[in-house]
């Protein structure tokens, strides 16, 4: 985590960077987020518990919550915890103007460039602005916006360069910090990093792209692994799994390892995701079920109970088992079970 955020600080020497820590670190675990991102110049993310945790767990520079407050007691906690907040939507402006606060607060205008999930229209900013800088209570006021396309700038329904140009004209003039990149465009867009960038998955070397993230020179932060504790040997026509989907066309032996969906391997990876058993990289076969996956070890010779067995991390991209499974490293990340005994190292 340390080692991605120094690639996410190169990537934007002159900006500051909001490491996004929302969902449980992505799947890492808060505290461990918080400690890997020491560095960074602050946290974003959703959950307002989650933000006043990261407050009594020591964390003192800004706290960013990315989709603001839900409610009028959101706001209290806020303003006791010194955090950040978006504000998105006229609803969380009115709750903001009624509020009495003890505490000053700063607040991130949100304006919607394109994306149409969160934000205002660029033609309403300047009289959002003017709203804001009305309540006493408002300290600063920053700019945020968020790219539907930064992995794929030229996107003919949403080019990037369409966003940047609608965030720059809303915002002309305005004073205050602005803050734009998530990882794609912290990687390949420079000419997006302004006074902040925001990334989140590639901090926890995640791909946001088609380009591997080694390629990007992203270590994965999380390997997901497991063992063998069982083996059969199957001949040409017998079924592995539930709904007997994979039928071996010869003799093979077949690995059983204790990972299955309800730790948060993904249920519909097929046949032939690849996974490592004892080193050698070979694949899934037959259907996912809750605690188990199985797998073919006819080409691992060494193999037998107790054989380790990596499912994603090191030696073997989350991306590729994400891609297989027709998802995203970001899913499996989030999707790890509370079940996973977690090991740092
Ligand atoms: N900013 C906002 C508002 C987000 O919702 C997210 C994640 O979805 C990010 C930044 C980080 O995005 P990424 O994980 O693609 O870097």
């Amino acid at each position: 985590m340390r080692h991605n955020l120094r690639v996410a600080k190169n990537c934007a020497p002159h900006s500051r960077i909001l490491a996004v820590v929302k969902a449980n670190a992505y799947g890492h675990g808060l505290e461990r987020g918080m400690r890997g991102f020491a560095e960074a110049d602050g946290l974003g993310l959703i959950e307002v518990d989650n933000a006043a945790r990261l407050r009594q767990l020591g964390w003192q520079k800004r706290i960013l919550l990315l989709e603001g407050f839900f409610d009028a007691d959101d706001l209290q906690t806020i303003a006791v915890h010194q955090i950040d907040t978006v504000v998105h939507c006229v609803e969380q402006l009115q709750m903001l103007e009624q509020a009495s606060l003890n505490a000053k607060l700063d607040v991130h205008l949100k304006i919607n460039s394109g994306m149409n999930r969160l934000g205002f229209m660029p033609a309403v900013c300047r009289d959002i602005y003017q709203r804001l800088r009305a309540i006493p209570a408002v300290r600063n006021i920053s700019f945020i916006t968020h790219f539907a396309n930064a992995e794929n700038a030229a996107n003919a329904n949403l080019p990037l360069s369409e966003q940047l140009q609608r965030f720059q004209t809303a915002t002309q003039g305005l004073p205050g910090d602005r803050c734009l990149s998530n990882s794609a465009a912290d990687l390949m867009h420079p000419e997006c990093a302004a006074d902040w960038v925001r990334p989140g998955v590639m901090l926890y070397g995640g791909t946001p792209a088609d380009t591997s993230a080694a390629a990007f020179g992203l270590q994965p932060a999380m390997t997901l692994s497991s063992e063998i504790i069982g083996i059969q040997h199957i001949a040409a026509g017998d079924a592995v799994g539930y709904g007997s989907s994979f039928v071996a066309s010869g003799p093979m032996t077949i690995g059983v390892v204790a990972c299955g969906y309800a730790d948060g391997y993904p249920r519909h990876a097929p046949s032939g995701t690849p996974v490592i058993v004892d080193g050698v990289r070979t694949q899934m076969v037959g259907r996912v079920s809750m605690d188990m996956i199985t797998v073919d070890l006819t080409p691992v010779a060494t193999a037998g109970v107790g054989s380790p067995v990596i499912l994603w991390g090191q030696g073997l991209p989350i991306d590729e088992v994400a891609n297989a499974a027709g998802t995203v490293g970001y899913e499996l990340m989030c999707a790890i079970a509370p079940r996973v005994r977690i090991v740092e190292s």
